[in-house]
């Protein structure tokens, strides 16, 4: 389950970013059409998350050949994720992808960020990560785990939208 990969249509860029801290690769596209989108998904074994019912009258999402899951629309952004949490029973992963490109952190010596970390976070933080990707530095500060209670109230049965 941790290997699925998931494709955002353009209304959906904050799920995107939302489901890279629940652990998922997970890409936004932006600027492509639904042909495109569809073929991408194709090729590369993603799974769509879109919220415009025209493309699932497609033939290749229709007959299954590509995995798409219909996002109603008019929910909030937590309703969202756990509308797809709950709808594909998604594991919340215990290590996050970075949220601004999706790519995998690698934790890292404490003192190697010593001058690149602001000294306040450095002093308060244990550990470092960065990933692999885009080079971004994160530590579990207060951000980290503002974004780990709404998981996890989205991964809790209160917040799932009928
Ligand atoms: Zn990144």
């Amino acid at each position: 389950m941790a290997e699925v990969r998931f494709l955002c249509d353009a209304m959906l860029g904050g799920l995107a970013r939302w489901l890279r801290a629940a652990g998922y690769d997970a890409a936004f596209a932006y600027g492509i059409d639904d042909g495109q989108l569809v073929r991408q998904a194709q090729q590369d074994g993603w799974v769509i998350l879109s919220s415009d019912s025209g493309l699932f009258d497609r033939n290749v999402i229709r007959t299954g050949l590509v995995r798409a899951v219909f996002v109603p629309r008019g929910l909030t952004m937590r309703q969202q994720l756990a509308f797809v949490i709950r709808r594909l029973g998604l594991p919340i992963l215990g290590m996050p992808r970075c949220m601004a490109c999706g790519g995998k952190l690698e934790e890292i010596p404490r003192e190697s960020v010593q001058h690149e970390a602001p000294p306040k976070t450095f002093a308060a933080c244990e550990r470092f990560w960065r990933c692999r990707h885009c080079g971004k530095l994160l530590w579990r500060g207060t951000h980290w785990q503002k974004i780990q209670r709404v998981l996890e109230d989205c991964a809790s049965p209160e917040q799932w939208p009928e």
